[in-house]
């Protein structure tokens, strides 16, 4: 009913007056958090303004404090930097400065702010938030308002989202636009590799963050370079040098044709001596290496957010109004971060005071204590990076009699990080002494040749940037002869498996474990990492493959976006992968602010296309032409057997009575998307020693003991030698899940029994049934039904 309808706008909440602003260095995403917080905000009844020009703006008010229309913010997803400016502003951190911002605020009315921007940002938001009682008192007694007129601004109701391409935010996993200046980087030291190669050249590349070594880090484990400098795991002053040039010669003697060094701009020894990329240079050079400085600069900030961003930024932004609609006075005002994949709200004021004290900790030289104090993987991603690297020279070999034999098998249609995965997996295994096999070109590969390579760690080295997969895929699975892949599994005298594909490497991991108690030498620790553009691997939310093949998708609807602004009132119908799962069509819509997404979860039906035909006109009627950059509707492959993208576009265009013209567009296998983005990259590296170190805990922890008896068990290899097992009922065989904010090994029988919709080849949980909400937000459709 219509009632229902309006109800669905949910209008409980007071009306309030949101004012949005950037603040500090722009960072791509910002123009995404700020549509959604126009929109979302317009779309609860609040009045909502930008204020321009960061705190400028705000001290200046008037023509800078701007009520922002729903069609304003139209095509701002794809827009790099920030729309409504930002500046860097030394009057806010006066006294008078907030007072003036406070008058203006007071006199426009506004009763909230979202503030947008880098850790000085939000130190002035949560400065100014606590001296507003004081600054209104002030403002009455000078006489500048009377009492009653700012009774209804006792309070200024503030939230933080942190815009900055540093990841500097503690408290959160990411900051909106710190993947994007992360695909930059790695994009150009992908060009840098090329010519350093074929040179035989080494390439000292500096990187931003003056105080905060994330981007160094994550570039460096997703370009695979030699050696890192960042300011939380200071260099040890006169020694680094040397370990350093070892690093850099012993990559050399194992095959290497080039090298790369990642500097963070704010780099320091221990004694807290800066090391510029040039005092790195001038060391690589008395290796007699021929080196160069490259300084990436502000192109790191520069262009669109990367589909992550633009997620992030979009579902930060939505929360934000939320928190200010829900919040009390004596709510502490909120940082809206992530964790993992779960959007979360912080106290802003104990997270903006834990990041100023890693800028002390650093002076004080407690770098342990600073690198603790970044988000939950820095660390982690620390190790990852040191021991794939720098401490591949044996020194964390285990004892012999811990080394293992290791298969990885690909399985299923490529995805972009299944080479990344299966470097960082040799490079790991080697280290820590394991022997690494790639059982080429999957199950039946293995079963038609019997071929399992042993990788070395040249083999493996410049598989970093690339896609496909070089041990070859295949989409059978072992069942197709399960006897042969025992024989081989044995000949080779595996330890343990890794697994890298989508539902068919599921329904594998499943196979051989079922068949454990028919082919003993499947009692081996067993592992999925989930690799699918479809993202339908049941038990998690992310898949390798599926951030690279989001970007693939997004610059591919920017671009038919762009190309539609040229010709007008034009509507593409896109259709994307996915399966029977609609996530990859979902996710593409919220980012590309599509009008309409069909998924398989939902019903395609004349009422739903009918509705679909109004929310076009309507968007068409108050198109001003120039922003008039096209509409998007995303079609799942599997989203209806009657309802064809073609069907869809003809219907369309049939009803538009010439108002618009439709075309289909579906990129089809380009959705695998070329190169690995950086962040399935560093996905890929993490996973996989993730899952090495699960093959090592069940081939040492609980080898062979029995639960109940404490007995160990053995059983004989083809050698006749004594090998103890891990049990077929135990949960030794597993896929790697990452759930909200937590990453964990879930057991592939519980998994199949309790999570998997096997006829559909997917799980049971649709974990991105939010976006469906948040994209009827952005695109008006609830609006629209509350109109009727
Ligand atoms: P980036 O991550 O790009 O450095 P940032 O937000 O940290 O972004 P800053 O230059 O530190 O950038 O801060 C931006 C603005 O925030 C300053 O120009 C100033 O207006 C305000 N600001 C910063 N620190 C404070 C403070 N302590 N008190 C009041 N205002 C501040």
């Amino acid at each position: 009913s219509v009632k229902e309808l309006k109800n669905s706008l949910d209008r409980s909440y007071k009306k309030k007056k949101i004012a949005v602003m950037t603040s500090g260095g722009d960072s791509p995403g910002m123009n995404a958090a700020i549509r959604a917080v126009v929109r979302t905000g317009i779309h609860f009844g609040c009045d909502v303004y930008a204020v321009y020009e960061g705190y400028e703006g705000l001290l200046k008010g008037g023509k800078y404090l701007r009520q922002m229309q729903w069609e304003d913010v139209r095509g701002w997803l794809s827009e790099g930097g920030t729309l409504i400016g930002t500046a860097r502003c030394n009057e806010f951190r006066e006294h008078w400065g907030r007072k003036q911002a406070a008058y203006n605020l007071i006199s426009e009315g506004i009763d909230a702010l979202v503030v947008c921007g880098g850790d000085g940002s939000l130190t002035g938001a949560d400065l100014f938030r606590s001296e507003w009682p004081t600054l209104v008192e002030e403002l009455v007694k000078d006489g500048t308002f009377t009492a009653d007129r700012v009774e209804p601004y006792r309070n200024l109701t503030m939230v933080g989202l942190i815009g900055s391409i540093d990841n500097d935010m503690a408290g959160s996993d990411s900051t909106i636009g710190a993947f994007s200046a992360l695909g930059r980087i790695c994009e150009l030291v992908d060009y840098i590799d090329a010519t350093a190669k074929s040179h035989s050249r080494a390439f000292v590349v500096e990187v931003m963050g003056r105080h905060c070594g994330w981007l160094a880090l994550l570039a460096g484990i997703a370009t695979g370079a030699d050696y890192i400098f960042i300011p939380e795991r200071a260099a040890p002053k006169d020694k680094w040098q040397s370990e350093l040039k070892e690093v850099c010669q012993r990559h050399r003697q194992k095959g290497r044709r080039n090298n790369t060094v990642i500097v963070a701009e704010g780099a320091l020894d221990n004694e807290l001596n800066h090391i510029s990329a040039d005092d790195v240079k001038n060391v690589l050079v008395e290796l007699g290496l021929d080196a160069k400085v490259t300084i990436l600069g502000h192109v790191q900030r520069g262009g669109t957010a990367v589909a992550h961003d633009r997620l992030l930024a979009t579902l930060q932004g939505v929360d934000a109004v939320k928190a200010v609609l829900e919040m009390t006075p004596e709510t502490p005002s909120p940082l809206i971060g992530i964790l993992e994949n779960k959007i979360i709200r912080k106290p802003l004021m104990e997270s903006v005071e834990l990041t100023k004290s890693v800028a002390t900790d650093i002076k004080n030289k407690d770098f342990d204590k600073a690198i603790m104090l970044r988000d939950t993987e820095f660390m982690e991603l620390y190790d990852i990076f040191v021991s794939t690297t720098i401490k591949d020279d044996g020194s964390e070999m285990l004892p012999v009699t811990q080394r293992l034999n290791i298969g990885i098998v690909h399985v299923g249609a490529p995805s972009a990080a299944l080479n990344p995965a299966t470097r960082a997996a040799t490079l790991y295994c080697l280290s820590r002494g394991h022997k690494p096999f790639a059982i080429m070109n999957g199950f039946s590969g293995l079963i038609q040749t019997g071929q399992m390579r042993e990788l070395s760690w040249n083999d493996v080295e410049n598989w970093h940037n690339l896609g496909g997969s070089v041990i070859g895929t295949n989409r059978s699975l072992a069942d197709a002869d399960m006897g042969t892949v025992a024989y081989y599994f044995q000949k080779n005298k595996l330890d343990g498996l890794i697994i890298l594909g989508g539902f068919e490497g599921f329904k594998s991991l499943k196979e051989l474990r079922d068949n454990r108690e028919r082919y003993p030498v499947f009692n081996i620790p067993m592992v999925l990492i989930p690799a699918t553009i479809s993202n339908n691997v049941p038990g998690t939310e992310y898949s390798l493959g599926v951030d690279t093949c989001l970007n693939a998708l997004v610059k591919y609807t920017d671009d038919i976006k762009q190309s539609a602004s040229a010709t007008r009132r034009r509507v593409f119908v896109v259709e994307v992968q996915g399966g029977h799962s609609g996530f990859i069509a979902s996710f593409t819509g919220l980012v590309t602010g599509a009008v309409s997404v069909y998924a398989p979860e939902d019903q395609i039906n004349l009422a739903a296309i009918k509705e679909d035909l109004e929310l076009l006109c309507e968007n068409f009627r108050h198109d001003k032409g120039e922003n008039n950059n096209g509409k998007l509707l995303i079609r799942n492959e599997q989203a209806s057997n009657i309802y064809s993208t073609k069907l869809l576009a003809d219907v369309i265009a049939e009803s538009s009575k010439g108002n618009f013209g439709v075309r289909t567009a579906i990129p089809g296998h380009a959705q695998q998307g070329g190169m690995p983005s950086s962040k399935d990259r560093v996905i890929a590296s993490r996973y996989a020693v993730k899952c090495v170190n699960f093959l090592e805990e069940w081939n040492e922890k609980n080898k062979g003991v029995d639960a109940d008896t404490k007995v160990l068990r053995f059983q004989y290899d083809v050698h006749g030698e004594k090998r103890p097992t891990v049990q077929h009922e135990d949960d030794s065989a597993a896929v790697i899940c990452v759930n909200g904010s937590k990453v964990s090994f879930k057991p592939i029988a519980k998994l199949w029994e309790n999570e998997t919709n096997v006829e559909l080849r997917k799980g049971e949980d649709i974990h991105w049934k939010e976006f469906t909400h948040i994209g009827d937000i952005l695109s008006g459709r609830l609006r629209l039904r509350a109109e009727v």
